[in-house]
């Protein structure tokens, strides 16, 4: 019997609507092969939508949001001005408590690395932190921002990766800046090691912050999940991702108890939107990882295999992988593989 999901689609800004059509597409090709009915319901946020609405996540799409199975989200842009909507992804991560912020960085085929077999994950804590949105110029020219670091939401995130860390490789690392940021990283310390005890298979260990930067270019290998607070894991994340190859390539899922919205980890480009330029594989990853989320694993697994496919063969490669091919042309060649599989 054919299941129909409802998914949300916020295409986003500057590159956004170029890599989520090109998703689309690709996930209705995997409708096209499979036993799934996927229902698109478009919705407005972003910076483009700042003017007209006053917001870049108006009433209406959080009401969108909450009718559907998840979320489609292209990057999108976010003013840097004091005072402007905050980022629309940290308020759909705060408003559906999608705290685990899952961003796997691994090795893909044909695409030159910096170091070959990497396969880890990050897990970043998605709703506190220095991302908090608390921040006050206390006097002219003396700005301050809080870290607002819980246990239970470090609980929940620990929670969340050793859960990960069980089902792959067994290996957890938790990073943090204890020597410095003594209390907040402490607690954060702390939910980490009170988690441990009820994963004993899974082996454990920690590295500051600051060296992390270093060891994920110098031994990329030697992780599996990797568990972190807001900002480091925003920043570890990246560094990943650039590390195996390209951001064009890597996707992210935010994950809560009852609700995921799945974007790539890149933003918004803007200097190559309506270029045809970029590449739209961190967010047809980013689909692959939402059809897995909703339990749809064999169509997923098409995505992941066509993708895999499409950049093993080499004859398609988007700038980012030193080639010249055009965004939809790498989204043709991923769905017209994906029909074939
Ligand atoms: P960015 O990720 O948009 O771009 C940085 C660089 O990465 C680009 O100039 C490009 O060289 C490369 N790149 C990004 N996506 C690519 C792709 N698909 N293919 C090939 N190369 C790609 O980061 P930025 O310039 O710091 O931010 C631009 C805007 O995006 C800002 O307004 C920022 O706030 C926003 N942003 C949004 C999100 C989100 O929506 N979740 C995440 C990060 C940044």
């Amino acid at each position: 019997m054919s299941k129909t999901y409802n998914i949300a689609v916020l295409k986003g800004d500057g590159i956004g609507p170029e890599v989520t059509d090109a998703t689309i597409k690709v996930l209705e090709a995997v409708q096209g092969t499979s036993n799934l009915k996927l229902n698109f319901l478009y919705g407005e946020a972003g910076y483009q939508c700042i003017a007209e609405h006053g917001t870049n996540l108006p009433e209406e799409t959080i009401a969108l949001l909450k009718q559907t199975d998840a979320c489609l989200k292209g990057p999108m842009t976010t003013p840097e001005t004091p005072g402007a909507p905050v980022s629309a992804a940290v308020k759909i991560r705060k408003t559906f408590n999608l705290y685990a912020n899952v961003r796997p960085c691994r090795s893909f085929p044909n695409v030159e690395a910096l170091k070959p077999n990497i396969d880890l994950v990050v897990v970043r804590e998605n709703t506190e932190g220095m991302y908090s949105g608390v921040e006050y110029e206390v006097a002219p020219g003396v700005g301050v921002a809080l870290r607002i670091i819980t246990k239970e939401a470090s609980l929940r995130v620990a929670e969340f990766a050793f859960k990960l860390a069980a089902k792959r490789k067994k290996h957890l690392t938790y990073v943090h800046k204890g020597n410095i940021l003594r209390i907040t990283d402490g607690i954060f310390k702390d939910a980490v090691k009170a988690v441990a005890p009820k994963y004993p298979d899974v082996a454990i260990d920690d590295v500051h912050i600051d060296a992390m930067t270093m060891h994920l270019i110098k031994k990329p290998e030697s992780f599996d999940v990797i568990v972190t607070t807001n900002l480091f894991g925003d920043v570890i994340s990246d560094e990943a991702a650039q590390v195996t190859g390209s951001l064009g390539l890597a996707a992210g899922a935010n994950i809560g108890d009852a609700y995921g919205m799945f974007e790539p980890v890149h933003g918004s480009a803007p200097k190559y939107t309506g270029q045809n330029r970029v590449n739209p594989i961190a967010t047809i990853m980013a689909g692959f990882m939402m059809l897995d989320y909703l339990g749809e694993k064999k169509a997923a697994a098409k995505i992941e295999k066509a993708v895999m496919n499409v950049l093993r063969e080499g004859k398609v490669r988007t700038a980012d992988l030193g080639g010249s091919s055009t965004t939809s042309e790498m989204s043709d060649a991923i769905a017209s593989k994906v029909k074939s599989l």
